[in-house]
């Protein structure tokens, strides 16, 4: 199965994505993870990148679908996938379509929209730091969800760092060129019959409700 996260930024597509990739033993593809650590490695792609992703910008469907389809080929990812932050436009979720209807037609596909106010969203991540481990990647909420050391992981003892582009104004960015994007692609996967929207308020809530839609869908 296929499983794409939908929604805004600091919506909890990360956080929701890990659990469900845990439980049911799917790979977790985030583009936006790919992204930073090809900035970090000062690669051709991160040098080309950068700038978007400094300025809450979306990198340019190409390049996206390009870096997408390579890694959906590897053998990790065979028996699906959750994909997190991808597709964030109707020509990506069409270009994956084609990809999977050609190279994976068995597997389902199945969209989760997480719905957060933005004026939610722009408090969670504005306060939001992330494990510096790749391995680990946990989330935490300054606020609501703080680490017991203060800039260490409880689960691996790595640092916490925060993104470059979760800052106010980076984020208000972000939300605009979401919600451009937002409605056309809600609309695609709802024409597909494979949407499932919801208000996440409580993250076990969520998780349970999400997956018992997926074994309904199964
Ligand atoms: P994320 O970690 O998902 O919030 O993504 C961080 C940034 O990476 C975004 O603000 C975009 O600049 C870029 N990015 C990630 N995924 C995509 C995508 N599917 N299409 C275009 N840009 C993306």
């Amino acid at each position: 199965m296929y499983i794409i996260m939908l929604g805004a930024p600091g919506t909890g597509k990360g956080t929701i994505g890990k659990i469900l990739s845990e439980d049911m033993k799917l790979t977790h593809i985030s583009t936006g993870d790919i992204f930073r650590e090809q900035i970090n490695k000062k690669t051709e792609l991160g040098k080309k990148i950068e700038n978007y992703i400094e300025n809450g910008l979306l990198v340019p469907d190409d390049v996206v679908i390009e870096t997408v389809e390579a890694r959906l080929l590897e053998d990790d990812v065979k028996n699906g996938a959750i994909l997190d932050g991808f597709p964030r436009t109707v020509a990506q979720a069409q270009a994956l379509k084609e990809f999977l209807s050609e190279n994976n037609p068995n597997q389902k596909r199945i969209a989760i929209e997480l719905n957060v106010p933005d004026d939610e969203i722009i408090k969670r991540i504005v306060n939001r730091v992330t494990c510096s481990n790749k391995e680990c990647g946990a989330i935490y909420n300054l606020d609501t969800r703080p680490p017991k050391v203060a800039g260490i992981c409880d689960i691996c003892g790595s640092e916490l760092r925060k993104r470059k582009d979760d800052n106010e104004e980076t984020v208000r960015k972000r939300l605009e060129v979401y919600h451009l994007n937002s409605k056309d692609l809600l609309e695609f996967y709802k024409n597909n019959n494979a949407l499932y929207s919801i208000c996440p308020k409580q993250l076990e809530e969520a998780v349970k409700s999400i997956k018992e839609y997926l074994n309904r869908r199964k």
